[in-house]
């Protein structure tokens, strides 16, 4: 007697499985599960989801780079609304938050059915305004250090944005500052947001350790990850060699299409593709959805296998959310069902440049903890009225 059996998912790499869920965990996966029991035994799971092969499901897409604090004045939005919605089933917000509303920030997202975690911003504000790093004064070791140990568990790294219009005049001391609170603070997860400079990108990358994050990787403003010349920078070379990863962070600003194009002709694949989503960029493009974004890497050559994994098992793994991101025993019961439809599609990047695609990923479901909530495009789908 299970909770919960979805048959006939088709993975990304072609299998079909059935998959049984008990108490929000995946207890068992096999084409067999559903033929070695009787009917009845499968009917009395108290749910059973039959995709009959045609429909996709992955690990629960997990989506590295968002902003979600209802009350942030600049970047707020939703959690269920950049999540479950959009058939992302893991958020994790980038900072918009610090030492002085995190707290807050946890208390409004209880209530919401996609997981919320977050980076802690090193300036104890968080985003309030765009400049939290001008002042160092703002980052406030100790207060850090209480918020991480106040949100076991919620807080799952720190985040410095390191462009110009965010550090004001204080170049790569804030960074110098975050590399120390990580060290203090049991080796945590670092997001680096890279964009104008000064700091210089060189600076920025050479500071940087194994696993540390840098997003917006292929952002097209002057302090980009290629030379002039469109070879991959030196600094970044060394960084990827440590174990440094590269993540999206599409946001209204931060990818360009000719950046992402060349570098990924040279091998320069992301870790993670992540969206920077917030309502105006999700209402109002170029973002959308992380769905969309994840689409854009179709027409870049990317295979459906690459971009599931970039959001599932890579994400996991560079969050160390280490119940999540593969459809295995034992693993949480999140999962993304969705379809991939051939269609034409324009994409935009945040350049201004436009790409027509010959396909794109529609969520249709998103299942968090065993529990199954439909996108609007999946509550059309026959399929899901169990
Ligand atoms: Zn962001």
């Amino acid at each position: 007697m299970y909770d919960f059996i979805i048959t006939g998912a088709l993975l990304v790499d072609g299998r079909q499985v059935d998959i049984a869920i008990n108490d929000g965990k995946i207890v068992a996966v096999s084409v067999a599960i559903a033929e070695n029991q009787t009917q009845s035994q499968i009917y009395s799971a108290k749910k059973v989801l039959d995709l009959a092969g045609k429909y996709y499901l992955s690990a629960g897409w997990i989506d590295s780079h968002v902003h979600c604090y209802p009350a942030s004045p600049i970047y707020h939005d939703e959690a269920d609304l950049v999540g479950v919605a959009s058939g992302v089933t893991t958020v994790v917000d980038a900072g918009s938050t610090g030492a002085n509303d995190v707290d807050d920030f946890y208390r409004l997202t209880r209530a919401a059915k996609t997981h919320v975690y977050a980076f802690l911003n090193i300036a104890k504000t968080g985003i309030v305004t765009q400049n939290e790093l001008a002042d160092m004064a703002q980052i406030d070791k100790q207060s850090v250090t209480e918020a991480i140990a106040r949100n076991p568990g919620f807080i799952i790294g720190i985040k410095a944005r390191m462009s110009s219009s965010v550090v004001g005049k204080n170049g790569i001391k804030p960074l110098l500052r975050a590399k120390e609170i990580q060290q203090e603070n049991n080796q945590l997860p670092l997001m680096v947001h890279i964009g104008n400079n000064p700091p210089d990108l060189d600076e920025i990358a050479d500071l940087l350790t194994r696993g540390d994050i840098i997003t917006h990787c292929y952002n097209g403003k002057p302090n980009r990850i290629l030379t002039p010349a469109g070879a991959l920078r030196e600094s970044i070379q060394r960084a990827l060699k440590r174990g440094v990863l590269l993540d999206v962070g599409h946001g209204s600003a931060s990818f360009s299409f000719d950046v992402a194009e060349l570098a990924i002709k040279q091998g320069i694949y992301p870790h993670t593709i992540s969206s920077d989503i917030y309502c105006r960029n999700r209402l109002n493009g170029p973002v959308h959805s992380l769905a969309t974004v994840m689409s854009k890497f179709f027409t870049l050559g990317l295979s459906l296998e690459q971009v599931i994994r970039c959001v599932t098992e890579n994400a996991a793994h560079a969050l160390r959310l280490t119940d999540k991101g593969v459809v295995d025993t034992g693993y949480d019961a999140d999962f993304t069902i969705f379809e991939l439809k051939q269609q034409p599609q324009v994409f935009n990047d945040s350049e201004g440049k436009s790409v027509t695609g010959d396909k794109y990923l529609v969520p249709l479901a998103a299942v968090v903890a065993g529990d199954l909530v439909l996108t609007d495009e999946g509550k059309s789908k026959d399929v899901f009225s169990l």
